[in-house]
């Protein structure tokens, strides 16, 4: 079975495991695949996940929580952050099980492209869910 994106009910994080790590809340189920939210820029994304907050989670949305979340995840550093460190971290799963295709010193410029933008050379896979970014 392919994969599916999962919106978190509280703070609409929007990654493919299940579990909300800010709000230990389990996510729900969307139609998009990984591939499909790769290929989306951050306007569509954010369009999309706007969308799932209107119909989705309406009930359980929480404004105040997702910039909480956000905060957060900043703190936590930005799953690109670690290009430039040893390691590099899935972007839909999270796990830092991955390994470089070609070369993690390109991280610098996939920064600078915007990630989501566009289709770019890949250049990571997944060993926990094979995705390759
Ligand atoms: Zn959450
Ligand atoms: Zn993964």
């Amino acid at each position: 079975m392919v994969p599916t994106m999962k919106i978190c009910p509280k703070c609409a994080s929007f990654k493919v495991n299940r579990m909300c790590s800010f709000c230990k809340e389990p996510r729900i189920e969307t139609e998009i695949t990984p591939e499909e939210s790769m290929d989306m820029s951050d306007k569509q994304k954010e369009e999309l996940i706007s969308h799932y907050i209107e119909t989705l989670i309406k009930d359980t949305y929480d404004p105040k929580i997702r910039e909480e979340r956000e905060a957060w995840e900043k703190s936590q550093g930005s799953p690109w952050a670690s290009y430039q460190g040893s390691g590099a971290k899935c972007p839909t799963c999270g796990s830092t099980n991955v390994r470089s295709i070609s070369g993690a010193e390109r991280g610098a410029s996939i920064l600078g492209l915007g990630i989501f933008s566009n289709k770019i050379n890949k250049s990571f896979k997944c060993n926990s869910c094979g995705y390759t970014w």
